[in-house]
């Protein structure tokens, strides 16, 4: 709980706000904020020579599409009315980047870090196999994914599970999403997240009259940025900013944050905290005291990485950051959210900036179901094409193209490639639906309410054309 919200209670908030600037009628608004169905399970797991009862959660809150779609999370503080949140945000989020999904969440309240990998594999069986039992994943029902304290290791688990509950299932590979490779996975999936978290702050740093407002220039060159949390989403986010000429002036992690204004080398702080266990003590940064110092420092952009509710009414004044971006999902309360729009600060909402893992997850889903690789059938053809194309513009221009640059010309797509330029092409329409509706209602005081208007507007849409309500 955030003050006097729950994390559920601060998305109906939000959402309330935004459905202000929309002309639904009331009951379908109060259908769309509803979750259609919550499970909540106790299944008791043999760890050692003891039995433990396990306490886990999945949540359905909107079948306007199907299949449901939501990351699952592991962590000792799952509860309810998280997952609820959770999966109440994948609604929108899916809307938001036109991934034809209803939104979902799954979690389950266990500390991963406190089992071995063999009871984690039981655990995770065991709550897939419960799922199955109650219907609760399928690749037409409800498809999990990785979030918080879960990876493709936990995914390939899941997928086994559902398989051998599913002997000849021809599509069981589409139950789960972000997977290995060799499981069917899709390339791009385990940077999706991060990578779209930076095409989204990109699109917005291109935004000539958005960057004036805020008192900065355009472009993500030379800009200072600050991220909490090295896990999937952070490392990958503070990647892409530093390959793209930003500089990472500070990293905060569970153990504590580093500073070094003249840069921090993403690559090096990830590598020097899997020998040591720790980002602290790295050479040539300064250690802070608190894991939530770095949050509060001088910077261009801020983007938390971890958990929700890190920025709350005790910090919020203190930030000096010009952008949040929003990595993590609810990283704000809904009180420092209000400090922060009266200070001036924007901040891009998660249930849009975060949205790139879904996306992707939605590219593995089709990959599955269609029993096809991205870019198999076109590659060659295309690179055939490509060949044709430089041999007659060589003719014509009587110079000869080398190097690089006749690699890049004659390149056709592999699957990597494909999902990327996906991926951009998605972050880079939503931002512009998004501001495009910001700025056609100017009694909207903050983009993320824009981004609930957004949403709200296909989910209701979608509703109504369904045929259920008059
Ligand atoms: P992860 O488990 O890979 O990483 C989280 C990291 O945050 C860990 O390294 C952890 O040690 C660190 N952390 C925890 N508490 C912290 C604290 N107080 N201060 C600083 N660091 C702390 O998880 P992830 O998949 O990267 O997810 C992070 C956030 O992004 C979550 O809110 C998740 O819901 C959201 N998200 C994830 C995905 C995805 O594809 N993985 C997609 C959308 C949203």
């Amino acid at each position: 709980m955030s003050g006097e919200f729950s994390f559920f209670d601060a998305v109906c908030n939000n959402f309330d706000r935004a459905a202000a600037f929309t002309s639904f009628d009331k009951g379908l608004l109060e259908q769309i904020k509803q979750c259609n169905s919550v499970l909540r399970l106790h299944f008791p797991v043999r760890i050692g020579d003891r039995i433990e009862v396990i306490k886990a959660y999945r949540v359905q809150h909107s079948h306007h599409k199907l299949p449901c779609k939501g990351g699952i999370r592991f962590s000792d503080m799952v509860n309810l009315d998280e997952v609820m949140a959770l999966a109440a945000l994948m609604t929108y989020k899916c809307a938001v980047v036109n991934v034809p999904f209803g939104g979902a969440k799954g979690g389950i309240t266990i500390n991963p870090k406190k089992y071995s990998v063999y009871d984690l594999e039981r655990i995770t069986r065991r709550y897939t196999s419960e799922l199955v039992k109650k219907r609760f994943i399928g690749p037409g029902e409800d498809v999990p994914a990785p979030d918080y304290g879960t990876g493709e290791r936990e995914m390939s688990w899941i997928l086994d599970t559902y398989a051998a509950m599913h002997p000849g299932e021809v599509d069981a590979a589409a139950c789960v999403t972000g997977k290995p490779i060799t499981q069917g996975g899709v390339r791009g999936r385990r940077e999706a997240t991060g990578l779209g978290v930076f095409y989204g702050v990109r699109e917005i740093c291109k935004m000539e009259d958005v960057m004036k407002r805020l008192g900065m220039s355009t472009g993500i060159e030379g800009k200072r940025v600050i991220v909490q949390g090295m896990g999937n989403v952070g490392y990958h986010s503070a990647k892409f900013f530093q390959e793209n000429g930003a500089i990472i002036t500070s990293i905060a992690e569970y153990e504590g944050s580093i500073h070094d204004e003249k840069g921090l080398d993403v690559e090096a702080v990830f590598n020097h905290r899997k020998s040591t266990g720790s980002i602290l003590n790295f050479p040539g940064a300064k250690n802070l005291e608190k894991n939530t110092d770095a949050l509060e420092l001088d910077c261009d952009i801020l983007i938390p990485a971890a958990l929700e509710n890190v920025i709350n009414h005790e910090n919020a004044p203190r930030i000096k950051a010009k952008i949040i971006g929003e990595a993590a999902n609810g990283p704000l309360t809904p009180e420092a959210d209000e400090i922060l729009i009266n200070k001036g600060i924007l901040v891009i909402p998660d249930l849009y900036l975060n949205a790139g893992g879904v996306t992707v997850s939605y590219f593995e889903w089709l990959k599955n179901l269609s029993h096809v690789r991205y870019g198999r059938l076109e590659k060659r053809f295309t690179e055939n094409q490509n060949a044709v194309i430089l041999e007659q513009i060589e003719e014509l221009t009587g110079k000869k193209i080398h190097g690089t640059q006749k690699d890049l010309l004659l390149h056709g797509p592999d699957e990597v490639d494909l999902v990327k330029s996906g991926l951009e092409e998605t972050m880079i329409n939503a931002t512009h639906e998004i501001m495009e509706c910001w700025k056609n209602n100017p009694s909207i005081r903050d983009m993320r309410t824009a981004a609930f208007v957004v949403a709200i507007n296909k989910v209701g849409t979608s509703y109504q054309e369904l045929g259920i309500f008059p």
